[in-house]
């Protein structure tokens, strides 16, 4: 479905449910979400049930049911290309179904990096901020189950 802007995106009709408290993570999202848009239909794809919440460690996390958590607090502390990329690489995670399977984690990161690269997010950017903060690049690594 094509989309004039990010305001004009339904969070409800792209994820299977919603908790999302903040101003801040809905408008980020749906900028996400708007550039996602341009690459494949979000729609017709759909991503799992979307969560704001406190999570142990990471910015974001997919756990073994699908649900999408993420942290608006840690997110806000990095520029907003960095918290998008942060964020599409989460949701890549969901789309290519890695929460439903227990393959390489180092290899399902790539997978999640290439894909959020190529829906046009600043995959680089965030693996250098995280590679000067001392963090593997297993660390977004989120090991697919809520800490
Ligand atoms: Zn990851």
């Amino acid at each position: 479905m094509r989309i004039e802007n990010h305001e004009a995106i339904e969070l409800d009709k792209v994820f299977a449910d919603v908790e999302i408290e903040t101003p801040y993570l809905e408008k980020i999202l749906k900028k996400v979400l708007f550039i996602i848009n341009g690459a494949m239909d979000i729609f017709s794809n759909g991503f799992g049930p979307i969560h704001e919440g406190r999570i142990f460690g990471n910015e974001g996390v997919v756990t073994e049911t699908g649900d999408i958590y993420l942290d608006s607090k840690k997110l806000q502390k990095h520029d907003e290309d960095v918290a998008m990329a942060i964020i599409a690489h989460e949701l890549a995670h969901y789309h290519l179904g890695h929460y439903k399977k227990t393959g390489r984690d180092s290899e399902n990161q790539k997978e999640a990096d290439d894909l959020a690269k190529q829906w046009g997010f600043n995959i680089d950017k965030m693996r250098e901020i995280f590679r000067l903060r001392g963090i593997q690049n297993s660390w977004l690594g989120e090991r697919m189950t809520q800490r």
